[in-house]
């Protein structure tokens, strides 16, 4: 049988399906992320894009804002679904089916504390693998917290956020400082 047979005949059941996790804050999404979930997407049937709760970070977004930046900025990308979750990452695994934990790795900085991330999650879920992708160079430097602080200023935004969610962060960004 011919493998593209074989294969399309697999993923008609979805047990077959290779299903990933790209979980993070996403306060707000960047093109850093962004980027990330188009190279992810081409390598599993399905990637779901979960907003996690990160009880050290207060958010300037609230989840359901943060689930619905994400859902306009991968409107074109037909395998990719937005999820909310505050449950452990592993057991939030399980429940999705998913096989993988996909991160973004910056820098050097990233690597240790995603690494203890990796190993500590493998332990608790051995069905489930931790993937890196580099951030690619333009975008080494991007986080969100990077973007907050430039969003005090009036900086030009649009090589750092995708361009539909800029008007509503510079909003957001003038609410915060009583502006
Ligand atoms: P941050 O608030 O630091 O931007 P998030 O918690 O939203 O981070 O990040 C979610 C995931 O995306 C993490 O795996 C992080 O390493 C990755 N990531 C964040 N920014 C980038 C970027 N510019 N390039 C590649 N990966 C990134």
């Amino acid at each position: 049988m011919a493998a593209a047979a074989w294969f399309s005949t697999g993923k008609d059941d979805p047990s077959f399906m290779k299903i990933a996790i790209y979980p993070g804050s996403f306060d707000p999404v960047t093109k850093g992320h962004l980027n990330i979930i188009q190279r992810a997407a081409r390598s599993f049937d399905l990637l779901v894009v979960c907003v996690m709760v990160n009880g050290s970070k207060k958010p300037l977004f609230s989840a359901d804002e943060r689930m619905s930046m994400l859902r306009e900025v991968t409107a074109n990308i037909p395998n990719v679904r937005v999820d909310y979750s505050d449950k452990m990452l592993v057991e939030y695994a399980r429940e999705v089916n998913a096989t993988v934990i996909v991160k973004g790795l910056r820098a050097v900085s990233d690597f240790e504390h995603e690494f203890q991330m990796a190993l500590i999650n493998h332990k608790i879920n051995p069905n489930v693998d931790t993937m890196f992708l580099m951030a690619e160079h333009q975008f080494m430097y991007l986080s969100s917290s990077a973007v907050k602080e430039l969003g005090r200023y009036d900086a030009d935004l649009s090589d750092f956020l995708p361009e539909s969610i800029i008007p509503l962060f510079k909003k957001r960004m003038k609410e915060s400082l009583g502006g």
